[in-house]
């Protein structure tokens, strides 16, 4: 895990909460997961009791605690920051010709009809059950991020990454993307979502468990997600 110059481990995320209501609430934690159903079964804080269920607005991290606090500090004064977090939300993308050519991050949804034995170097071979999942990863290089989701978008090409595995098999439905974003942020945004495989897609990741999540019935996506409408 990276260290700051303090020492200070670089574990800690930023987040915003939203309820059904519109009320936001701000914080910091390191496993973002496990302190959303902390607000969700009233053991979180005192201002979230009882006023739930709550999604998450915004995630960032991973920074230093120190850097954590700040933040936290600045963000729970700013009224514009979180009213602009409210009224916007990511597009969901459903063709090649409308994926930005700018480098960033990106959330690919796919829809895995029936269940998928998949092979990790390394590790035993598993299987990815019937599922939507949500897959979350970046894209650095020439042609950005059109480059990268429109190669997942094609049906035709070799299995280089784990998750070609799981769009060859399955259909990709679409994705939300973020010019300048971070894979890792994204994970942690979905902190409701469970890990359906360990080291899925993050075989060069020291953070997250996995870079693939399940999507499973009756969880809802995080509120700065666009619903991806009738087309799961
Ligand atoms: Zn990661």
């Amino acid at each position: 895990m990276p260290e700051t110059a303090l020492g200070d481990s670089v574990s800690w995320y930023l987040y915003v909460l939203v309820n059904p209501d519109g009320i936001a609430y701000t914080g910091i934690a390191k496993d973002v997961a496990l302190r959303l159903r902390q607000h969700n079964s009233g053991t979180g804080a005192r201002f979230t009791r009882g006023r739930g269920p709550w999604r998450i607005l915004h995630v960032e991290g991973p920074m230093g605690q120190g850097d954590a606090l700040r933040r936290e500090r600045r963000v729970k004064r700013d009224r514009a920051f979180k009213a602009g977090l409210k009224a916007t939300s990511a597009p969901f993308l459903t063709h090649p010709r409308e994926l930005p050519r700018s480098g960033g991050a990106y959330l690919l949804l796919l829809v895995l009809a029936r269940e998928l034995p998949v092979r990790l170097p390394g590790r035993a071979d598993a299987v990815l059950a019937a599922s939507r999942y949500l897959y979350c990863g970046s894209a650095r290089g020439p042609g950005g991020i059109a480059a990268r989701v429109g190669r997942h978008m094609r049906p035709d090409k070799t299995v280089r990454w784990h998750i070609d595995q799981l769009s060859l098999a399955g259909q990709v439905i679409g994705a939300w993307v973020f010019p300048d974003g971070d894979e890792c942020r994204l994970v942690a945004a979905l902190a409701e979502m469970p890990v359906p495989l360990p080291g899925f897609g993050s075989s060069d990741c020291k953070i997250c468990p996995s870079h693939l999540k399940v999507w499973p019935p009756g969880i809802a996506l995080p509120a700065f997600l666009a619903p991806p409408g009738q087309l799961v």
